[in-house]
């Protein structure tokens, strides 16, 4: 057993990359999200020069080993070799703005609070599966349903919150307040909660209690589909007590592709 008393000067991790900006001449600073410590982060000292091998593998979304220098305030990257690059999200706009929401998503409910090691494989899972997955959203509506799992909000979908009775294949409310659904009783007593129509509800759940091998041939119709993404939306605007930016921007490409640019979005009418 190696005892030592003081830290190693150096150390790996395996990490995404979140984001990061521009610092300095030619540094960066990235923002990461790493199997062994969680959401943290750390500078690229010359990665702007055009001689720096490091840059290619600390793009985001990019699955990447990191060896690491502690410094005084940021550790210092010394050393990035991509595991995956992630290159099939940065294809095309769609898919990359996808790739941001989900990443938005996990930044905003996160902190540097330490590893959490399920969330780290559930965005390195997703993230791979959007690269190749034909619906995205599926993709993308399961890892919302995980992530409230692994971040302790996991919404009561089976029973009502308020008197217990087993929730039944009809219009509920879904109160955010409580994180979960009324029935539909107790539900028009909560001023807080929202209409949940029953078919959302009926994804929800079977999302909820699923594996990714069950949910990932389902399809969800496109009107539930979009109904849906509201609710969890809504949901999330709710815990951050503020909106996120990316959807809004889904928003507005997904107009572009009605346009006629995207086949079969050519029916849209919203
Ligand atoms: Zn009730």
């Amino acid at each position: 057993m190696n005892i030592s008393t003081r830290e190693s000067r150096t150390y790996r991790t395996q990490a995404i990359v979140l984001g990061h900006f521009e610092y300095g001449e030619a540094d960066r600073i990235l923002k990461l999200y790493s199997l062994e410590k969680g959401k943290f982060s750390a500078i690229a000292k010359g990665v702007r020069k055009i001689s720096s091998h490091k840059a290619g593998h600390l793009e985001p979304f990019t699955h990447v080993n990191l060896f690491l220098a502690r410094g005084r305030d940021l550790d210092i990257i010394t050393q990035a070799e991509a595991i995956n690059l992630m290159m099939g999200l940065r294809e095309n706009l769609q898919r990359m703005a996808q790739a941001s929401y989900v990443v938005e998503v996990l930044d905003r409910f996160t902190y540097e609070e330490g590893p959490n090691p399920g969330l780290f494989r559930l965005l390195t899972q997703t993230l791979g599966r959007m690269e190749t997955h034909p619906n995205i959203e599926t993709v993308i509506r399961y890892y919302e349903i995980r992530l409230l799992d692994l971040l302790g909000f996991r919404p009561q979908l089976f029973e009502c919150i308020d008197c217990g009775e087993a929730i039944l294949a009809q219009d509920q409310f879904f109160s955010p307040l409580a994180g979960g659904v009324a029935c539909h009783k107790c539900g028009r007593a909560r001023a807080e909660a929202w209409p949940i129509d029953k078919d959302v509800l009926r994804y929800l759940r079977h999302f909820q209690r699923s594996d990714w091998k069950v949910v990932a041939a389902i399809v969800i119709p496109e009107k539930i589909h979009n109904e849906m993404a509201a609710q969890i939306e809504a949901y999330f605007t709710y815990l951050l007590e503020r909106r996120l930016n990316t959807p809004e921007f889904l928003r507005k490409i997904r107009g572009y592709g009605a346009k006629g640019t995207i086949p079969g979005e050519d029916e849209r009418h919203d």
